[in-house]
């Protein structure tokens, strides 16, 4: 993924709000907000202008977010009051250039409050991102501002503008029309009350989740735990001690807990025996906002559909989804439809198939009854364990952190001839983080690769791509500082960090992302690197995982950690041969639960819907089947109900066309690093950031347009 943080920030769509700079001035003293000595108030003197971490303390947050709003907002005060005729330069490029201050503390603190927080970090957070956001809508919805650009918009066929200078002025005009710029009287007040009131729900969505999957738990015996991995049964007794030391609850007693959070739950139903058991914590885990209690989901869900109707229709559009497509490579709710459409047979049938080779297993057991929902990981495991013969501690020994790092260098050399130098003289924020000065070709400098690889408590789960600095060209050749987080495990006494192959293509999915950060070569920030559609913004990032998997590039940097050794090609096969194996049900659940959000998001009426019959007749209409369900249900469907994927979930599948049509061109080709194609996918996607329509930047480097037929390939669909 990649973090949000750089778009939110983006200098098109800023403003000011006196008021809470008022009110917060009273709460710190003004000495606090005016003294100069705060890291954050002037451009850094470091090297390669990274921010001076060792200076940087906690007590120069708030103040520095203080008077970087304020400073922004007389900034675009400024602009407003010009009294001369608004021009690209008076406008778009005064706005592109406000706010330094506060990027500069939003880059070093957003960062921080991801990968090394701590309680007062959280506290500045929770304080501050309220502030934020009201700092920022507030300018989308200044006539004052509004109008200037409008004026512009207007005139754009006189303005003699370059090509990336028309599409600022049309995102910026863009983002201030979808933000309701052109609203007035009733239907404004309309627009925000509907805004507001989203919010809260979604708010009381994400409470109630939690509420949901923190209260379900199943307590177990000693002899309840059949099947299951040493590491998985520490886990579980680990949570029951804990639950025991702070309720002082008997119950807790020399028992084992799991739990519906993803590390308790996935473990379970793919290894234990108990049938039973793996019935009721599954039946826990889909039935999450729908137990009719206090936290119940139903209402909620319908309701922000509901309000989200409406709001696009004040907007201008038919559904939300017309609303949210509009700016994506997507474009139309049809064209997401579609390709759904052409997946969700083939995925399907694979199901079926993959459903009976689990029930043949079941009878050659001797056992007599049919696979349910809840069978299907614990089946699946003996299937492929059955079929490909798969040691996954055997292969983590070829994968040390080390390697990894070398496998990513080297796809990044011989594609654009890159190189990395590992610096030891640049102070970071963490004694964990590393750092690289990345070289162009020609020796030149390309930017800074920042990479924090190990877990730990103080980070949050997962793995992503930020920046701490982004590229532009506007004033002066700035070059970017861009960081990859991740949560590995770091090393032990006798063992270097070993990564499971689904580590390794984490880190070259996020070194994906980080490529476009890096080759980025346009004018303008709010335009560059990762600044494209959400559909087109995991291409990069997914494509770069086909090299990871490829027997030239792992002979290269997968060895064992203590011999030295290659993987050998008889592993190699191993794992490619396991690679498709349960695509159908991946796909199928996934499909699933991109169905139910377009459909959700689809509606063209207001009326409030009866959840739980929506979704069955959504889930129903598509066929699937009872021995699986939607990844997501309505009720626990967080990514839709309360971040910014509604409408959107389809995003990571049509992503998904264009990295493996992509990667077949190399193939193709003869070499996975083809010269001549990796020029041209540097030229026309990675240099161009969202300064061009990503259909149109795709042909250019492909020559034609994207083809299924790769994806349903590389899947085992076709
Ligand atoms: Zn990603």
């Amino acid at each position: 993924m990649t973090s949000t943080l750089s778009l939110i920030l983006k200098g098109s769509l800023k403003k000011i709000k006196k008021v809470v700079i008022f009110l917060y001035i009273i709460a710190i003293p003004f000495s606090n907000i005016y003294s100069m000595n705060n890291p954050f108030y002037k451009s850094y003197n470091t090297q390669f202008e990274i921010p001076p971490f060792s200076e940087i303390e906690e007590k120069h947050y708030m103040p520095a977010f203080l008077k970087g709003m304020e400073e922004h907002n007389s900034e675009i005060n400024e602009i407003i009051q010009s009294p001369e005729k608004p021009t690209f330069d008076n406008v778009i490029i005064a706005m592109e250039r406000s706010g330094d201050i506060l990027d500069r503390v939003s880059n070093v603190f957003f960062n921080l409050s991801g990968s090394a927080t701590n309680i007062k970090l959280q506290e500045i957070e929770k304080e501050i991102s309220p502030l934020l956001s009201e700092h920022y809508d507030s300018i989308s919805l200044n006539p004052d501002i509004f109008n200037k650009i409008k004026l512009l918009w207007e005139d754009i066929d006189n303005l003699e503008l370059s090509k990336e200078e028309n599409k600022m002025l049309e995102e910026s005009y863009k983002n201030f029309l979808r933000n309701g710029a052109l609203l007035k009287g009733l239907e404004k007040d309309r627009y925000l009350k509907i805004n507001q009131e989203i919010s809260k729900l979604s708010v009381q969505f994400s409470q109630n989740l939690l509420a949901e999957t923190n209260r379900f738990e199943i307590i177990l015996n000693e002899d309840d735990l059949n099947g299951l991995p040493e590491d998985i049964i520490n886990l579980a007794k680990e949570e029951s001690e804990a639950k025991y030391k702070i309720t002082g609850d008997n119950q807790y007693k020399d028992k084992y807990v799991f739990t519906l959070h993803n590390s308790s739950i996935f473990p379970f139903m793919t290894y234990s025996k108990r049938r039973d058991l793996r019935e009721r914590l599954y039946k826990g885990y889909i039935t999450r906002g729908d137990n009719n209690n206090e936290y119940d989901n139903k209402d909620i869900t319908s309701k922000i559909a509901s309000l989200r109707v409406e709001k696009a229709n004040i907007l201008g559009f038919n559904t939300h989804a017309h609303y949210v497509l509009d700016n994506t490579m997507a474009k139309t709710p049809e064209a997401v439809y579609g390709l759904l459409d052409k997946l969700w047979k083939p995925a399907l049938s694979r199901a079926k198939s993959e459903l009976q080779e689990m029930q043949s297993l079941v009878e050659d057991e001797g056992q007599n009854f049919k696979i349910s929902s809840w069978d299907w990981w614990y089946y699946s495991e003996k299937v492929r364990k059955e079929k490909y013969d798969i040691d996954e501690e055997e292969i983590k020994n070829y994968f040390t952190l080390d390697n990894t790092i070398n496998g990513i260098f080297e796809t990044a050399n011989k594609l654009f001839g890159l190189t990395f130098e590992e610096k030891f003289d640049i102070t970071l924020y963490h004694p964990d983080a590393r750092v690289w000065q990345v070289k162009d070709k020609d020796g030149s400098h390309l930017g800074l690769y920042v990479g924090d690889y190990y877990t730990r408590s103080s980070k949050r789960g997962g793995a992503w791509m930020s920046a701490f600095k982004e590229q532009s060209n506007f004033d002066g050749r700035e070059r970017p500082i861009i960081i990859n987080v991740c949560n590995f495990p770091p090393p032990s006494k006798d063992k270097p960090s070993l990564l499971s192959f689904e580590h390794v293509t984490t880190l070259f999915h996020e070194f994906g992302h980080g490529l476009h950060g890096l080759l980025t070569n346009t004018e303008y920030r709010s335009l560059s690197g990762t600044s494209v559609s959400r559909d087109f913004v995991e291409f990069p990032s997914q494509v770069l995982e086909h090299w990871a998997s490829e027997p030239e590039l792992m002979k290269s940097y997968a060895k064992h950690y203590e011999t030295g050794e290659p993987i050998s090609d008889e592993l190699i096969s191993k794992m490619q041969k396991a690679s498709k194996f349960n695509q159908g049900f991946a796909n199928t659940e996934y499909l699933a639960a991109s169905y139910l959000d377009m459909d959700w998001h689809s509606l063209d009426t207001k009326e409030i819907q009866d959840t739980k019959s929506f979704e069955k007749k959504s889930l129903e209409g598509i066929g699937l089947i009872e021995e699986i369900s939607s990844r997501y249900k309505t009720t626990y469907f967080q990514h839709i109900f309360t971040s910014s994927y509604s409408a959107g979930y389809y995003s990571y599948i049509w992503a998904a066309v264009l990295d493996s049509d992509a990667f077949k061109a190399f193939k193709e080709s003869g070499d996975i690093f083809d010269v001549n194609l990796a020029s041209k996918y540097r030229k026309y996607i990675l240099e161009k950031g969202g300064t061009e329509d990503p259909m149109h930047l795709y042909r250019k480097f492909k020559g034609s347009d994207p083809d299924i037929a790769a994806l349903l390939e590389d899947r085992g669909l076709n």
